[in-house]
Order: C-alpha cells, then structure tokens, then sequence
C-alpha cells in the first residue's frame, strides 16, 4: 500500500499540495489528473523523494521506480547499455552477464528486442518509451510511477503505452501512478483517478463505475 498523508509543497511561497491525502491500493492502477501546473509531478516526486514536501507523510516500504517525461536515456549508450548501465555499476563480471541477460527478456516481453544494440537516437518516440519503460522494470519495482507517459506520442502508441502498462501491472503485480494531463488516457488505462485542482484533490473516482468518466472529471478543470 501507498499511502500519502497530508502532503503539502509549496514553491515561492505559492501553495502547489495543500494537505493532499490518498491511498493507492497495491497492485492497481492509479491516475492523476489536472490542469497543467496543477502539481501532478511534484506529487510523484515527492513519493520517490526527489522532492521533499514541507508537511505530511508518504508511507511506502516499496522498491519504486520513476519513468521520467522526457525519457532520459543516455544517448550515447545503446538500448542494451542503457537498461544495464545503473545495475551493473557496482557489479562483478558474472553479475553483469545476469543483467544483459534480464534486460533482454524485459526487451523481449515489451517487444523491442530487435532494438537492443541501437541508440535512441534512432528511435521513434513510441520506442523510446518502450525502452524507458524497460529500463525502469530492471530493478523489479513494486510500484511505478509515469510522469506523462503519453506526452509527445500519436494515437497508435498512446494505445500501445496503455496495453504495456496494463501488461505490466498485470503479469508483473506492479503497482503504477500515472500523472497525465491526458483525460481519455488515463480514463482508458487506470482504476481510479484523482483530479488535482488548486492544491487539492477535486474529485477521486473509478471510471468503470462513471458512464462518461472524461465528461465527468472535465468539470473541475
Ligand atoms: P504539473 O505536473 O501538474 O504540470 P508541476 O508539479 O510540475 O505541475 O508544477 C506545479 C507548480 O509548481 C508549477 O507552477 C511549477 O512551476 C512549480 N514548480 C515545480 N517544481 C518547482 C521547482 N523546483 N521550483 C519552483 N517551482 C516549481
Ligand atoms: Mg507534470
């Protein structure tokens, strides 16, 4: 369980979380919506700690792995490089053999295997977040979170991105935290959604229990 306690931060005095509370049920699929500048990705930056908030508490005993916006792969380093380079760090030459060996599988299951010794400069951005994607699933996390997994791709690799992270979340057990300004995504891909409006949370709902989730979370923008 991932459980956020009265969470505030603010920037220059402006107030971005104003105590936000939620708890996220392990092995669901959890969306945060709202308006740009609305604190989406303060929010999951404070759950890794990249952040620190000003007040509150977020309980988590998990191992967490963060998919950044922009990707953020190294774009000197191959596909295969990329995913091994933060595991293999302080490892012995045995060790490392075990991680090109997992990174391929990971490359395997998400269907980019072919991609493996190409740089990601070469890539299309539906690919490259498939290896972001792979590259976050190297340290086996419990939970993921997604800063707007979506950003910058077409329609077709949006789709894709919701069956991968279905795929993940099921087969893997992952918990996943999606921040998206993307509302027909996010209604598509998560379990429940919490709508982020002026430092607290507007509306929290399940959109397999809303007849038109997107029409209903549009009205507190
Ligand atoms: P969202 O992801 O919902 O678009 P953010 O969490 O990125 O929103 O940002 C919320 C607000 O906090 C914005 O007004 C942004 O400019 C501000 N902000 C975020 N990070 C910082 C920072 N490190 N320093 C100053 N202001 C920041
Ligand atoms: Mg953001």
């Amino acid at each position: 369980m991932l459980k956020i306690c009265n969470i505030s931060k603010s920037f220059n005095k402006v107030n971005i979380l104003d105590n936000v509370s939620v708890t996220i049920a392990e092995g669901s699929i959890f969306g945060l919506a709202g308006p740009s500048g609305s604190g989406k990705s303060t929010l999951l930056r404070c759950i890794q700690r990249l952040e620190s908030s000003d007040s509150g508490e977020i309980c988590c005993n998990h191992k967490v792995a963060f998919m950044f916006q922009d990707f953020q792969l190294f774009p000197h380093m191959t596909v295969l490089q990329n995913l091994i380079y933060a595991p293999a760090l302080k490892s012995t030459a045995e060790e490392k053999q075990l991680f090109i060996y997992k990174a391929r599988e990971i490359l395997r299951d998400l269907g980019i295997e072919e991609k493996a010794s190409v740089y990601p400069g070469t890539l299309s951005g539906g690919q490259k977040q498939r290896v972001a994607l792979a590259r976050s699933l190297m340290i086996d996390p419990d939970v993921l979170l997604c800063d707007e997994p979506t950003s910058g791709l077409d329609m077709v690799s949006i789709m894709d991105v919701v069956a991968l992270l279905q795929k993940v979340n099921e087969q893997l057990g992952v918990t996943i935290v999606i921040a998206s300004h993307d509302l027909v995504f996010l209604t598509k891909v998560a379990d429940r959604i919490a709508l982020i409006k002026s430092g607290k949370i507007a509306v929290d709902l399940k959109p397999s229990q809303c007849t038109d989730p997107v029409k209903d979370l549009k009205e507190y923008y």
